[in-house]
């Protein structure tokens, strides 16, 4: 193509050519570094949505693209039908670096949700003695856990759900944060499993009430259900600690693993368990062409190692006390509420003369910061972790003028 591309015309085309299946800022991104990235027309600004949550290592972080790049010009994929000499290493590297027995790798985050989902209903009927099909899992009113039938099938949010029908069965719902809820869900003896993001991340950056983790997970163990933490968009350092549940000193049955487990290079996901709960898989019960291939599992490697030696955890705890603490000081009756753990922030929008957290996303983006709006209200910040004190004041600065511009 000759005919340089302007960012009208690449929304033309995605919009003639595309399935309308979202509705993006009208910003067209071609490059990214660190905690910035540039549109076609060269414009820059901070990236504050870190394609939700995945760039906690920053956009095309040097370690992590060169792993790929290596790997790619050696061995792509072979499929899980014969051996290849980077998985191995890898399963070595990403258990002891979580401290569990074995690994299970896929390539989404919903692929990975639907392992967890496939491996506690088979250790139910194999370990805990469930009557065949009669395994549940209870999972939280708001959750998000992906994009697939079955996952859907658990949701409560009526656009992710509405008009896919029929649904999966196997789920009991109960509301986040309420553990007398939950206590009395788990008198059922078919349930197997609870399923729960420590945050709730496209809910709205909903973070539970203190202990609530730790409580919820000794209800499980009292009743021998296996917990199951979904730690896709807040683990690898996102709220401050390597994982969310770490905060609470709990170590789930289960991790699920996704977005930032590659950096933002490359679909790589993981299902964490010890060898009572993975051994129940056996071969051909499970897999997928793509799950540990050469690549992700280079790029995995590259991209943890990158949170340690940065030591990305402590800053995202850091950086996120000067956001809140920036924000909740702001005098503006737009922002009704501010929370968040680590560099996992959301605010609360208060709609003023019918302007919306969508406009104060438009207003950002022409300022040079992107964040897009989680439900109608609530405008969710997550910049990559590698953001550095000096950006990140320069760019509260720009959150705090474009809401500013409302009064
Ligand atoms: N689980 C959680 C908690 C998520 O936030 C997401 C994505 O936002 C997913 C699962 C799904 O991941 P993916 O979009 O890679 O399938």
């Amino acid at each position: 193509m000759s005919e340089k591309l302007t960012s009208q015309m690449a929304i033309e085309m995605e919009d003639k050519y595309g399935a309308h299946n979202y509705h993006p800022l009208p910003v067209v991104l071609s490059r990214g570094k660190g905690s910035f990235v540039w549109d076609v027309e060269g414009k820059r600004y901070f990236d504050f949505l870190s394609a939700y949550s995945a760039v906690n290592q920053g956009h095309c972080h040097p370690r992590i693209i060169n792993a790929m790049v290596d790997q790619a010009k050696t061995l792509t994929l072979t499929s899980r039908a014969f051996y290849n000499d980077a998985l191995g290493p890898y399963e070595k590297f990403i258990t002891e670096f979580f401290g569990y027995d074995k690994v299970l790798p896929m390539n989404t985050g919903a692929e990975a949700d639907e392992t967890a989902i496939k491996l506690c209903r088979k250790w139910a009927y194999d370990i805990k003695g469930v009557e065949p099909n009669k395994a549940k899992i209870i999972v939280c009113e708001g959750n998000f856990h992906g994009r697939t039938t079955t996952i859907i099938s658990m949701s409560t949010d009526p656009d992710a759900r509405g008009g896919f029908g029929p649904y999966t069965p196997g789920f009991e719902i109960v509301p986040y944060n309420d553990l007398p809820a939950l206590e009395k869900a788990l008198e059922d003896t078919n349930v197997a499993g609870f399923l729960v993001e420590p945050i709730q991340g496209e809910a709205g950056v909903y973070v539970p009430g203190d202990g609530y983790i730790k409580k919820a997970f000794d209800l499980c163990k009292a009743k021998n259900v296996l917990f199951i933490a979904d730690e896709v968009q807040t683990g690898i350092a996102r709220t401050g600690k390597l994982l969310a549940c770490d905060h609470e000193d709990v170590r789930p049955d289960i991790v699920i693993l996704g977005k930032a487990l590659s950096g933002g290079v490359f679909p790589v996901s993981a299902v964490l368990a010890d060898d009572d709960i993975m051994m129940v898989i056996k071969p051909g019960q499970h897999g997928s062409t793509f799950g540990g291939n050469p690549i992700a599992a280079k790029v995995a490697i590259a991209a943890l190692q990158v949170i340690k030696d940065e030591n990305l955890a402590e800053r995202a705890e850091e950086m996120g006390k000067i956001f809140r603490e920036e924000m909740r000081n702001l005098k503006s009756d737009m922002v009704q509420l501010v929370r968040g753990k680590g560099l996992l922030n959301a605010i609360i929008i208060e709609p003023k003369n019918g302007k919306e957290a969508w406009d104060v996303c438009v207003k950002m983006a022409d300022n040079g910061l992107l964040a897009k709006p989680t439900h109608q209200h609530i405008i969710r910040f997550a910049p990559p972790l590698v953001i550095s004190e000096v950006e990140l004041r320069e760019a509260l600065e720009i959150i705090k003028k474009s809401i500013l511009s409302f009064e």
